[in-house]
């Protein structure tokens, strides 16, 4: 009976890859008949005062007036203030997550660390984008401020430090665009592909569709456990007044 459940396991498995590797329809060169792209306004970019506007078929999570798409990670609704057109951290609220679930999807945050800034390494001007609510791509105020490599502005953390350190002074704005595609697990619970992240900050290319190892911790490395494929996105308390604004995601198919 157990080689018998294995067995079943392995071709379910076999069959969820199979479903992965489905080769898209082959088209001719420049066939007309082949279906256009969707017509999506781009938006426009923001500058150091204005946020800008997000394309017209993204989720926007945030627009500056209230925290109506977000919840308290401890319960009830999200205690961070907002003023100004931004959202900020308030000490001891709690991390902050969406109420709507997503799984892969193009992300567009905005981010300011206080200024005049204060404390040091990890403790400057730390706060986090929480993937899925497991996936933790850092953000912290790494302007001529040392902290180890994994844990710096844009890392994942405690795993893969950003390509280069793209950031701006504390109390300019910040950008993260990410492209994110979640981990795959078999019915059996078995890791079938890790997620996988790109990070442009600032617009400047930071992890370049770069492997998780597993979800994010404080100095450890766990291993990936099976999860939906859509969980809440998270931003993290860690107890420094850090502001967001403009945040919105689009989900891909
Ligand atoms: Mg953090």
């Amino acid at each position: 009976m157990i080689r018998h459940s294995a067995l079943a396991a392995a071709a379910a498995t076999a069959l969820a890859l199979a479903a992965f590797a489905q080769p898209p329809k082959e088209w001719a060169i420049h066939d007309m008949n082949r279906p256009l792209p969707r017509v999506v306004d781009p938006g426009t970019a923001s500058t150091a005062d204005q946020p800008g506007r997000p394309p017209s078929d993204a989720v926007v999570l945030f627009d500056g007036k209230d925290l109506s798409r977000w919840r308290a990670d401890k319960g009830g609704a999200a205690g961070w203030k907002v003023d100004n057109g931004a959202m900020e951290v308030v000490k001891g609220t709690g991390g902050i997550h969406t109420e709507q679930p997503f799984g892969d999807a193009q992300l567009h945050v905005e981010w300011r660390t206080p200024t005049p800034a204060s404390g040091e390494g990890q403790e400057r001007g730390n706060s986090g984008v929480f993937l899925m609510g497991l996936y933790e791509v850092q953000v912290l105020d790494s302007y001529q401020s040392r902290t180890y490599a994994d844990g710096q502005a844009a890392a994942l953390y405690g795993q893969s430090p950003p390509l280069v350190n793209a950031s701006r002074a504390p109390g300019e704005w910040q950008t993260y665009d990410i492209v994110f595609h979640g981990p795959r697990f078999g019915p059996d619970g078995a890791l079938l592909r890790p997620a996988r992240a790109t990070v442009l900050h600032n617009g400047v290319l930071v992890q370049d569709n770069q492997a998780l190892t597993g979800p994010t911790a404080h100095q450890a490395r766990p291993p990936y456990k099976a999860h939906p494929e859509k969980l809440p996105l998270g931003l993290q308390d860690h107890g420094n007044p850090v502001r967001y604004r403009n945040v919105w995601v689009r989900e891909l198919s």
